[in-house]
């Protein structure tokens, strides 16, 4: 079976071997030093002053920035479920919470940022998704956090970027906290989450020691020393520097590249095959394609060809399907799910199969890949 969801994603070989290794204590010098790497290869992909990891999924780091970086009035973007999550935990801490709400196929725009931040003097941090994995979107969130900057530098700004992080390249400049988390493109199991952090973020912690087990305050005094305020995730972040290992020989932008070019012949296949992609702008994460009979359509590729697709979650259930890009996926895998799909609706008696799908994705797929030589983006 083909697991081809956005998150979880399929778990690399190399990676499960090496979380298979004996269990190491994690109060002894070995571990720190495979601490002390995954760390530094993360400020690496990040770019940012501080990382801190966490032993929970990435609801976990969401929580924790909401508790320590929103003091009064949080502004939410939630076009989707994981929008609407930031909204419902800064109810759930106490927190007033203004939303701006769309649609889950409709990004946000800087200008209604803008115009919310004008309008509620009282809000202290912004957060959004870089992608929304709900319907499959990408928000301006570059453009997003430079405005808000521009109008307060003051503001926090936090991007969930569980479903960006090592998919593409983040302008990290006006980020305080950049979230991810194990089971997306580090392919990974679920269960270690990760927290990018700013100068300024930093300072905040320092200053304001909240909570327990999500107290980042506990959580950087030890993490600097390469160890964490309760017991880590092991496994999780042996199989992280072993992820680094093996990226870092052919480089991020390399990642980044093959995952553009993957993307983009996918969403073209899809095209090609009369089927309309949801979101108004597609992230690269994941493509969601709607369809009036998406879950008859994934139980076929399930049951007849293999295939693993997510479907969609509360009123989009039954009307999308998405595609998982993330990860070091082999290009013929994908080719795969492009040719199960065409085959699906042939079964489906919705379309007579002609391979098409499959021409449209492997040349837009080399088409992409041949633009830039490997190599050639510039240094990080
Ligand atoms: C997967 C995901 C999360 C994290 O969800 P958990 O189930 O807590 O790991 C958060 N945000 C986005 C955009 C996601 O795709």
């Amino acid at each position: 079976m083909l697991l081809f969801t956005p998150g979880p994603t399929p778990v690399l070989e190399e990676l499960r071997w090496a979380m298979a290794a004996p269990t190491i204590h994690h109060r002894t010098p070995e571990f720190e030093n495979i601490f002390a790497s995954a760390k530094a290869s993360l400020l690496a992909l990040l770019g940012m002053h501080e990382v801190l990891m966490l032993a929970s999924s990435g609801t976990g780091a969401m929580e924790a920035c909401v508790a320590t970086f929103c003091s009064n009035t949080a502004l939410v973007i939630n076009s989707g479920k994981f929008g609407e999550r930031f909204a419902k935990i800064g109810t759930a801490l106490g927190r007033n919470v203004h939303e701006i709400k769309h649609e889950w196929d409709t990004p946000a725009s800087a200008d209604e940022v803008l115009e919310a931040l004008a309008k509620n003097p009282k809000i202290d941090a912004v957060f959004l998704q870089a992608c929304e994995s709900a319907g499959g979107l990408r928000h301006p969130f570059e453009e997003i956090a430079s405005k808000v900057k521009e109008h307060n530098p003051k503001i926090f700004v936090v991007v969930d970027c569980i479903t960006a992080l090592g998919v593409e390249f983040i302008d990290t400049h006006n980020i305080d906290a950049v979230i991810g988390g194990s089971q997306k493109a580090f392919m990974l199991p679920p269960g270690l989450s990760i927290i990018g952090l700013s100068e300024m973020a930093v300072q905040q912690i320092e200053q304001c020691s909240t909570g327990y087990y999500f107290n980042l305050a506990n959580e950087l005094k030890s993490q600097r020393k390469n160890t964490t305020a309760y017991t880590p995730a092991t496994t999780l972040i042996i199989g992280l520097a072993e992820y680094f290992q093996k990226v870092l020989i052919d480089g991020f932008y390399n990642v980044y590249h093959a995952t553009k070019a993957r993307s983009l012949g996918t969403q073209k296949a899809m095209q090609t095959l009369g089927l309309q992609i949801y979101p108004k702008v597609p992230a690269l994460a994941m493509t969601a394609v709607a369809h009036e009979q998406a879950d008859t359509l994934r139980k076929t590729l399930k049951n007849d060809f293999g295939v693993n697709l997510a479907g969609g979650q509360d009123h989009l259930k039954g009307k999308i399907f998405r595609i998982n890009q993330m990860g070091l996926l082999p290009v013929h895998e994908c080719a795969w799910v492009i040719n199960a799909i065409e085959l699906a609706l042939e079964k489906l008696k919705l379309r007579k199969f002609d391979g098409s799908a499959n021409i449209a994705f492997l040349q837009t797929y080399y088409a992409e890949m041949n633009k830039q030589a490997p190599g050639s983006h510039p240094k990080q």
